[in-house]
């Protein structure tokens, strides 16, 4: 009778914890997304920056490195994405690129989702 009762507070207690965990494995992933983001949207500034340096002084933007590095965030941030499983999408309004709902900035373009 005492057992059963240990055993079935155990289950409780087990349950919450897979819960937290559960918990904290999403808000870890979202962090994860909200750096890589981040980064995306610097990697554009990036090249933006590289693009204008190189029409001010006449010459070929040297950009090769960033476009790759840029195609590697995104692919990495549409898996992150995939990861938190959020379905339903938002259009972006500047490039037709789609994002999940809860986005602020487009993945694709950088642009803010408002
Ligand atoms: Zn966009």
């Amino acid at each position: 009778m005492e057992y059963d009762a240990w055993s079935d507070l155990r289950k409780v207690f087990d349950a919450a914890a897979e819960k937290t965990g559960s918990a904290i494995a999403y808000s870890r992933l979202r962090l994860e997304r909200a750096k890589c983001l981040n980064r995306l949207n610097g990697l554009y500034e990036e090249l933006g920056r590289a693009s204008y340096f190189a029409l001010v002084r006449s010459r070929e933007p040297d950009t090769a490195s960033l476009v790759e590095q840029i195609t590697r965030k995104r692919r990495e941030l549409e898996e992150l994405c995939a990861g938190l499983g959020e379905g339903s999408t938002v259009t972006c309004p500047f490039c037709a690129g789609q994002n999940r709902s809860d986005s602020t900035y487009c993945a694709d373009c950088g642009a803010p989702l408002t």
